[in-house]
């Protein structure tokens, strides 16, 4: 690590307790806090109802979490959808979400929406490197060719990001501008800041200019946010979220969050915060806690791309309140069922003859109807109805998870939850 670390200013009195809500209800409110550690509770109030944070927000990239209705979420307890803009842009077209009366409407959601700014997309199925984000990476240091052997699809400048599509291989550009417009034109109830995603891989001195970039694209998505909602002031108020990269580097991750924290362009400012970028899983708690201590108390935060049980854990603690992934559905699809006792696969000859529900104790509406030797049948015919099924288990587990561990925080015992669930959960992954 090089430079000093920078430390986080001192309070000038106590935290606010509330934000007040701006102008067509957009706001959030602290609950109960951890003794020791910044973990929270709260309540994001949108347009389209509240969220009770901590809180894990399903996936669904193109306006659909696959295979799975909008009844079946609500039932699962789902608070929120997050969708992509990248997606939507290239199809349907955001013109048409608009016209449908904006991505809940068209796809039929009762409940908050968020969108993901597309940078991470655009770069990264331009780049390809989204298999690397996984890799031990110790010692590598490469920032021109991240994905040896494949085309690269996507250039970045100063002023934005040219790509192509992954579906046709028409050409497009994404400015933050043109991202703010997408993502207006969508009207989820949060929308996050274009922002250039690095990995691990690329070096300190790539990082540096990086953070440069995403800093100045922050202020434009600021003005261009003001702007649009000025413009387009009849529509419900949209919370813009600014996102917080800087690799793995202590210095990097804190004075990116503090410069966003600060950043006030047209009497705009940042609504929230994701945490983005490539975490090195092993510190993930620790780099989220570097991040939150320099961001206000009063502002909700995002920890983008995380689902796995220990990481939920570690970034709620560190102060984190909500979160996404696709992992739920994309390893369901694949035959993963998440228990409490670790990950098993239902297609395995194990579970030909199990007639017990894929989890014993899950409240999910397939463990309620139906039992592994059923799953174990429709996965080995291929059936469409087993990605239904699977998907709803693995959705639900994860959405309970954060559930559970929002009530051990209001309820004082979130460090004996937390160890008696991991306990398990990682012991049960050894032995299986
Ligand atoms: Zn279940």
């Amino acid at each position: 690590m090089s430079g000093s670390p920078v430390r986080p200013q001192p309070e000038t009195g106590p935290p606010p307790e509330t934000a007040p809500a701006p102008p067509g209800g957009f706001g959030f409110q602290v609950g109960v806090r951890l003794d020791d550690q910044p973990g929270r509770t709260g309540l994001i109030r949108t347009p389209h109802g509240s969220i009770a944070t901590p809180a894990f927000i399903v996936v669904g990239t193109r306006a659909t979490v696959r295979a799975v209705q909008p009844r079946d979420l609500v039932e699962l307890g789902a608070q929120a959808v997050l969708a992509n803009a990248y997606h939507l842009y290239l199809q349907p077209g955001p013109e048409l979400v608009e016209q449908a009366g904006g991505l809940a409407a068209f796809m039929g959601w009762p409940g908050p929406t968020m969108t993901d700014s597309g940078g991470f997309q655009v770069l990264s199925l331009g780049a390809g490197f989204k298999k690397v984000l996984a890799m031990d990476t110790a010692g590598l240091v490469d920032d021109d060719v991240i994905a040896p052997g494949k085309d690269r699809l996507a250039r970045v400048d100063d002023d934005g990001v040219t790509f192509k599509s992954h579906r046709d291989g028409s050409s497009h550009r994404f400015t933050p501008e043109v991202s703010m417009r997408i993502q207006h034109q969508l009207g989820a109830d949060v929308i996050f800041a274009f922002d250039e995603c690095t990995t691990l891989m690329n070096s300190r001195a790539y990082q540096e200019r990086s953070l440069e970039r995403t800093e100045a694209w922050a202020g434009r998505c600021l003005a261009e946010h003001a702007r649009l909602t000025a413009e387009r002031a009849a529509r419900p108020y949209q919370g813009l979220f600014g996102v917080v990269q800087g690799a793995q580097h202590e210095d990097l991750r804190r004075r990116a969050a503090r410069r966003l924290a600060e950043l006030e362009v047209d009497g705009q400012t940042f609504d929230g915060f994701g945490i983005g970028g490539a975490l090195e899983k092993e510190n993930l708690g620790r780099i989220c806690r570097w991040v939150t201590d320099q961001l206000p108390a009063d502002k909700p935060r995002h920890l983008l791309g995380i689902a796995t049980p220990e990481d939920l854990f570690a970034g709620i603690e560190a102060g984190a309140d909500t979160f996404d992934c696709v992992n739920p559905s994309r390893t369901a699809r694949n035959g993963a069922i998440y228990t409490q006792t670790g990950r098993y696969n239902v297609d395995t000859l194990a579970n030909r003859r199990a007639f017990e529900p894929l989890e014993p104790g899950c409240d999910c509406s397939t463990c309620a109807q139906h039992s592994r030797a059923y799953l174990h049948h429709l996965a080995k015919s291929k059936e469409l109805l087993f990605y239904t099924l699977a998907t709803i288990h693995n959705e639900r587990f994860t959405v309970r998870l954060v559930d559970d561990i929002r009530h051990s925080i209001e309820q004082g015992f979130f460090k004996d939850f937390r160890a008696d669930f991991l306990g398990r959960y990682l012991s049960g992954r050894r032995a299986g």
